[in-house]
């Protein structure tokens, strides 16, 4: 794809984000990041990433997470307690000349940094594509959400936004009962048509990768 001409459109965001967040976005390495450090100044009054509910493991996906069923409210209590004795600790170092670069050590990754990122257009939709995309963690996907609909409101690009959405974002139309019925042909009709083991395993794996991306 000629993709090159939308590297000529560059955008600058200035984020605020837990560390985690701020971890995966780093992970975009075609980008220029200038974060808020902690070895110069004082994080003073610590904000810190409030989980609207605690979701549990996927099973389909190692990496994912899935609304519980029970009320996990439990977790809040333990969860702000740790953080807020980090916090104490951070504090109580730095009135003690402990250096920052030090003191920050117990800083937990949901703890709020900020940075400014400048991405040009084309790492942005790259960007945009694994993170909006519902393998990405909840939170980071927010933060695509939302500048995916920034661009939505550029004038100027509209029109590029609109093909991105509905050539690169929009997940194709995958047929439940399609895929419920090629699984059942690949288990009982692959021995009767010619398909080489190796070939067998591919349908399969890419079968198995459908279903774990949009699901039966
Ligand atoms: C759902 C999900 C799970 C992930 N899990 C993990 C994980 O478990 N561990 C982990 O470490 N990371 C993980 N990542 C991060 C992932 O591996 C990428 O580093 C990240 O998504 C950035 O993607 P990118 O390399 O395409 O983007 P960029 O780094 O912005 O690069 C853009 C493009 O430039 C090219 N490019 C950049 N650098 C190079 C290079 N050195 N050589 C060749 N081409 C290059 C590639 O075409 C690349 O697509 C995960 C990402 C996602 C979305």
């Amino acid at each position: 794809m000629h993709r090159t001409p939308f590297e000529k459109l560059v955008f600058e965001f200035h984020v605020k984000c837990p560390i985690f967040v701020g971890r995966e976005w780093m992970r975009h390495r075609m980008a220029s990041y200038n974060e808020k450090s902690a070895r110069y100044q004082k994080f003073k009054d610590w904000e810190w990433y409030q989980p609207s509910e605690w979701r549990i493991q996927a099973q389909k996906n190692k990496q994912s997470s899935v609304p519980s069923s029970t009320d996990m409210a439990d977790y809040d209590k333990p969860y702000n307690k740790i953080l807020q004795n980090s916090e104490e600790f951070y504090k109580d170092a730095l009135d003690n000349d402990v250096a920052r670069e030090m003191a920050r050590l117990v800083m937990p990754v949901s703890v709020y940094t900020e940075f400014f990122v400048t991405m040009n257009f084309n790492a942005l939709m790259n960007f945009l594509t694994l993170r909006m995309d519902e393998g990405a963690q909840w939170e980071i996907r927010q933060y695509a959400n939302a500048i995916f609909n920034m661009l939505k409101n550029i004038e100027s690009i509209q029109w590029t936004v609109g093909a991105f959405n509905d050539f690169v974002l929009s997940k194709p139309d995958v047929d439940s009962e399609l895929l419920s019925d090629l699984h059942e042909k690949l288990n009982t009709q692959a021995k009767e048509v010619a398909v080489s083991k190796e070939n067998f395993k591919k349908l399969v794996d890419a079968y198995q990768y459908l279903e774990m991306k949009y699901g039966k």
